[in-house]
Formats: C-alpha cells, structure tokens, sequence
C-alpha cells in the first residue's frame, strides 16, 4: 500500500527534522524517510567507555545561532560554557609554547598586524557578497576565479600569517585553502557574522556544549514527532510531476506532496530522480565536495593540563592533530581532550593503519601538552570521509568556478523538490544552526505553495 501525506522528507539529520517539527506545527501530515538506523546525521552521539557522552560530529554552539539554540531548548537539551581557563598552547618548529589571548600577539607584533590587515580585508569584501545570492557580488567572478591559497600568496607576505589563514580554512571547512574558492571563504565569513564569531571560544562558535550530546537534540525531536519518523529507509528513487511526488526506500514507498531533501548536496545527487534533475541542479550536486576531516577523543583520568595552568586549546604546526579543546565535561571529570585531523592531513592519516595512526596521535598530544598526554585511558577516532550517508565533513564547499555557474540551484526548487541541509544555508552555513535554519526555511517555502 502506498501511505499518502502532505510531505516527505527525505533525511533526519537536524536539517530534516526541523523542516519536519515545523511542518507539523503548522498542521501538515509528514512523513520522514532516514537512511540510517539512527537520526541526527552529521551530530553523533555515544558514549566513552564510562558512560560520558562523547560527541563524535557536531558539538559547539554559539551566539547568534539562536535556531539551533531555541530547537535545543524546546527538547530541554541544555548547554554548558567550553573551559578556557589558563594559557593556550601552540607548537610551531619542533617547540611549544604557551601563551595567553591570540597566538600572533605579543611575541611576533609584526605577524600580528599582518594579521589584523588580512582579516580587515576579507571582512571587507565578505560584506559585499550578498547571502541569498553570493554570484551576484560586484566582483563575484573575479573572486569565484581565484582559490583562497591565490590570495593569500597574492595579499599576505609573511609565511606565518600564511600558514594560520589555511589553518583557518582547514579549522572551518576542513578543506585546504586551495580547494576553496575565495568567493566562498567571503560568503562563509559573513554567514557565520566575521572572524570574531568563527574563531571564538567565549564569544564565538566555540562556546557552549550540549550536556547531554548534540544529537540528543535530533533524538527528542524525532521522539516528538514518535511514528512520523522511519528509520533504515534510504531513498534510492524520488519520482515527481505536477500531481506530488513518490519516493521508493527500501520496498517501501511514501506518496506526497511535495518533498523536502534534507542532507549535503553531494549526497543527495546520488539519489535517482524520475525525471531526471535539470542539467544544472545535477550539475551543481557534482560540484560540491565534502571536507575532509577526522575527530579525535583522548580520555584521561583527569585533566592534568588544567592543574598545569593550560586551557587546553593548543595549535600545532606539524599535526596530525592540528587543533585541540578541552572537551572534558562540566563537571570537569574525567579529562577529555578533543582534536581534529583536516583536510590534507586528514586525507593521508585516514589510509594508514589503525596503529600507525593512534601512534602519531599520541605523539602530537605529547608534543603539545607532555608525556602524560601519551596514555590516555581511552583514544577514540572518526573518519566522516567512511561515513557512506555523510561523504565527508563537515559540510559540501564550492571550489573555484561553482558559485558563479551553479550557485543558483543550491536552493531553487524543482518543481515539488525542496532542498534543505546546512550547506542550502545563508547564516551559519554549514554549522547545526545553519541546519536548523534550511529546514525551517524549506518547511517555509512548502507551506508557501501549498
Ligand atoms: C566532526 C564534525 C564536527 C562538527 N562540529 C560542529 C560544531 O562544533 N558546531 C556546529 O554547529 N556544527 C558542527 N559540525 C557540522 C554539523 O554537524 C552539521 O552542520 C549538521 O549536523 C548538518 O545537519 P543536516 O541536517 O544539514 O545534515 P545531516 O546531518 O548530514 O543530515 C542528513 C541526513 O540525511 C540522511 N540521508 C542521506 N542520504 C539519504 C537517503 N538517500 N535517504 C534517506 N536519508 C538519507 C543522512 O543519514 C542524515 O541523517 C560538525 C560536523 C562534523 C562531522
């Protein structure tokens, strides 16, 4: 039998299941369709061996991500404030060091205001590119033309300043700057609100965690929405015409409306289409690569780092794991470091062995806070690139050339083909809050035509 609702959507990731509340809050009968047996896609939940929540994909809110922050607080899912007592930790030619406020301060003034300079610049030309419509900047085929790494070897002489502005590449879009177009750095820029909110701990999107996990917010969410919310369904055929649309997921197949498509572009271009998608949507989804990153958990007893006066955040010029947080939880037990391995780096670790890989882990945890980081009682590690529904992460990017030609289908509808997802997103694009806020805006655009 063919159940028949007002919308499907296909995807239960935070994207998806926001569309979905809002609909229903609206009156709509809804269907949604996720592939995994589990919702919350690129938010992952599970527990350390001691039975703390370890966040695995997306974690840090911050402000102005109010979406994320109000869907957080219908579910009663409650955040904490990120440790960032003591001095920070960089380790840079083979030596660290510790220093407090921003890295270039203080001991190299000249970077600093090399610094100061590049970010002023890229500010200034991030406010030019128009959120909803990035191709229609002034100069928006002059930046779309040239990757990030061109500017940079273009405006910015000293290497250091160079290597920390790819650092910021990779940190937020966990792809090398000369894989990023430049027109997309400066609309990811404005979309997150500048520099300030992107980089931050306190005071930016590093600031708070969730207690019980991010994905506990997807988890209460699709509890709320109890039955409307089917698990182990991929969709593999999304047919559509003027009278609605019908997706088939695994033998089974759900007759709607409309539909809305909540995940990264790249993931839902592998879906079949009956029509096939017009050349320029199926092309746009052939042109949005997925980052690259791999998330690392170091769980100690305690968290020695901060007894030695460290806050935990460190930089590391050689990685693997090129930055590091004090994860540990509220109550600041057991000690829990988290780090990443991105872009380039995260391309070469991810084929190592399992051992070779741990080891050089190990290794860069000592070199940033000492030989007690060498043994923690539990090493946990995450490739999104394996991740068969994600593709990578932590969002879709556009490279050169991609915005200018096919920015406009990122969220024009096809017929009754919404598209959905924090890489649709005009602010906080690529952040959960910018998965919230695709979601409402999708769920919007259905309420609108119908
Ligand atoms: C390591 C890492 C760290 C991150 N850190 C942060 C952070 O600190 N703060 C922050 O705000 N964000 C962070 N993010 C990003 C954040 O997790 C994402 O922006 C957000 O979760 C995306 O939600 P979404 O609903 O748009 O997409 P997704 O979560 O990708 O949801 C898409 C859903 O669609 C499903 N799907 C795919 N194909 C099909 C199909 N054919 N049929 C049915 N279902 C399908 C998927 O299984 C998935 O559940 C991070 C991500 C990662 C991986």
């Amino acid at each position: 039998m063919t159940p028949a609702t007002d919308v499907v959507v296909v995807g239960a990731g935070l994207a998806g299941l926001a569309a979905a509340r809002r609909l229903v809050d609206a009156g709509a009968e809804v269907m949604v369709l996720e592939a995994r047996d589990r919702v919350g896609g690129r938010t992952l939940t599970m527990p350390a061996a001691d039975g703390i929540p370890i966040d695995h994909g997306g974690q840090w809110i911050g402000p102005t991500q109010d979406r994320i922050a109000a869907l957080a607080e219908r579910v009663g899912v409650t955040t904490y404030p990120t440790y960032e007592r003591g001095l920070n930790t960089e380790f840079r030619d083979g030596r660290a060091r510790r220093y407090g406020g921003d890295v270039l301060d203080g001991e190299d003034p000249l970077s600093a205001v090399e610094t100061g300079q590049a970010i002023r610049e890229l500010e200034t030309m991030a406010a030019a590119v128009p959120l909803e419509a990035p191709w229609t900047a002034p100069e928006a085929l002059a930046w779309d033309s040239q990757t990030v790494e061109t500017w940079v070897q273009a405006r910015v002489p000293s290497e250091r300043v160079r290597n920390w502005l790819r650092e910021i590449v990779r940190g937020t879009l966990a792809a090398e700057a000369r894989d990023v177009s430049l027109l997309h750095a400066l609309f990811f820029l404005r979309s997150a609100g500048g520099m300030a909110l992107l980089l931050g701990t306190g005071g930016g999107a590093q600031e708070r965690r969730f207690h019980q996990g991010a994905q506990a917010v997807s988890i209460r969410v699709a509890e709320s929405l109890g039955e409307r919310v089917v698990l182990g369904a991929p969709a593999e055929v999304v047919r559509h015409g003027e009278a609605g649309v019908v997706v088939e997921a695994a033998g089974r197949t759900v007759a709607a409306g409309r539909a809305i498509v909540a995940m990264p572009p790249a993931v839902a271009g592998r879906i079949g289409y009956r029509p096939a998608m017009p050349g320029w949507r199926n092309q746009l989804t052939q042109r949005m690569p997925m980052g690259s990153v791999i998330k690392v958990h170091a769980i100690y007893e305690e968290p020695f780092w901060r007894e030695e006066g460290l806050s935990g955040f460190a930089v590391s010029d050689s990685g693997p794991v090129t930055v590091v947080y004090d994860d540990c939880p509220e109550e600041g037990s057991p000690g829990v470091l988290v780090g990443f391995i991105k872009g380039e780096q995260a391309r070469i670790w991810a084929r190592r062995d399992q051992a070779d890989r741990r080891a050089g882990i190990l290794a860069c945890l000592v070199d940033l806070f000492g030989v007690r980081a060498g043994d923690p009682r539990e090493l946990l590690e995450r490739s999104w690139a394996d991740d068969e529904y994600s593709g990578g992460c932590y969002t879709g990017y556009f490279p050169t050339g991609v915005w200018a030609s096919f920015g406009q289908a990122l969220r024009e509808p096809v017929g009754r083909l919404h598209w959905a997802g924090t890489d649709t997103a005009t602010v906080w694009t690529s952040y959960m809050d910018g998965a919230v806020r695709s979601g409402e805006r999708a769920a919007d655009e259905v309420l609108a035509a119908s």
